[in-house]
């Protein structure tokens, strides 16, 4: 099995790039398995979100942007390289669980990844030009800050081997199904500072990915709902 991890792909977050390193240092025989690329290098090493536009936000797109042209040249890459599976490392402000992230929980590597991975929460959500459009062997992890630990690292490391090996052990998972963006014109202030993500809100919906940031940040959302999770198995 080849995965193919994408570190960096919002230029400021770092988890996929301390991965790497870890596995390099500690269990570099892994990497027969791993490919590893950097999703957007400018805006790594100007430690920064993004260059001109959200790379994230960006496949499919084919304007003059930075990260429109990033986007192709990694889909291109994908095609060439063709991994089993493709694993996008993203780290959040917000305070929420780890969670991992698909467009849908269909395709069979990543089935067979999600059974491998110690982590519970399964956000599912809409395309959005995000790395998900590139088929059903896409998910990402979301992993808070203060959360990048050598633990956690090492949880990651144990979740890519066992995904290898196909040794599930995880296949229990909630899921949270995206229904809609939370419009910043739809709540206020006082709605928004009272969210606990992945929890279920007085207002009918579960917010995720709200943060103290939310409203300095340059979309007209704060996050995202979905409905109360539901219990599934993968199998
Ligand atoms: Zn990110």
């Amino acid at each position: 099995m080849k995965i193919l991890v994408i570190g960096a792909t919002h230029g400021n977050e770092l988890l996929g790039v301390k991965l790497y390193e870890r596995l390099i240092k500690q269990r570099s025989r892994l990497l027969e398995h791993v490919d590893f690329i950097v999703g957007n290098p400018r805006a790594y090493a100007a430690r920064q979100r993004y260059i001109d536009s959200d790379l994230n936000r960006s496949y499919g797109k084919k304007g003059h942007a930075y990260e429109e042209g990033r986007a192709q040249e990694i889909t291109q890459y994908i095609r060439r390289t063709k991994p089993d599976l493709v694993l996008d490392m993203h780290t959040t402000t917000c305070d929420q669980p780890v969670c991992l992230i698909v467009g849908s929980t269909k395709g069979k590597a990543k089935r067979r990844f999600l059974r491998a991975s110690h982590v519970k929460a399964i956000l599912q959500v809409h395309p959005m030009d995000s790395i998900v459009t590139l088929g059903d062997n896409v998910a990402a992890y979301e992993v808070p800050n203060d959360q990048i630990t050598t633990e956690l690292l090492d949880s990651i490391i144990a979740d890519l081997q066992r995904c290898i090996d196909d040794a599930g052990g995880h296949e229990r998972k909630k899921l949270f199904a995206m229904s809609d963006k939370i419009f910043k014109r739809d709540v206020t202030p006082e709605q928004a500072a009272s969210f606990v993500n992945f929890e279920l809100s007085p207002l009918g919906f579960v917010p995720i990915m709200t943060g103290e940031n939310s409203y300095k940040k340059q979309t007209d959302y704060l996050g995202f709902k979905s409905p109360a999770p539901k219990d599934i198995r993968i199998r």
